[in-house]
């Protein structure tokens, strides 16, 4: 028998199954192309994306280059599912910050 638990809260999801969602992310960089074609392995183009790589890795902003493509899956109960639809990214929507001067 399988064993589900909650990828954030480590909740026990195996028991029914009816309290675990299964959350499919797919993350990939915009410019990458879909399928390489012929026009895609022209060097020029290797060259421009090589360039556009150090110049990255040279800025210091990104210094762990995620893969082009990502897809990851997690198991989560609806607690977590439903946090996580209120801030996906982790973090609570920009108009809750509270800036009050202290
Ligand atoms: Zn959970």
């Amino acid at each position: 028998m399988l064993h589900y638990s909650c990828d954030q809260c480590g909740k026990d999801l195996s028991a029914g199954g009816a309290d675990r969602f299964v959350l499919k992310m797919e993350g990939y960089a915009a410019g990458a192309p879909a399928e390489l074609t012929d026009d895609d392995l022209d060097t020029d183009h290797i060259e421009e994306m090589a360039q556009l790589l150090e110049e990255l890795e040279e800025s210091g902003t990104e210094p762990d280059l995620p893969p082009v493509c990502k897809k990851l899956r997690f198991d989560l109960c609806s607690a977590c599912f439903r946090k996580f639809l209120l801030a996906p990214l982790g973090r609570e929507p920009v108009s809750k910050f509270d800036f009050s001067p202290n």
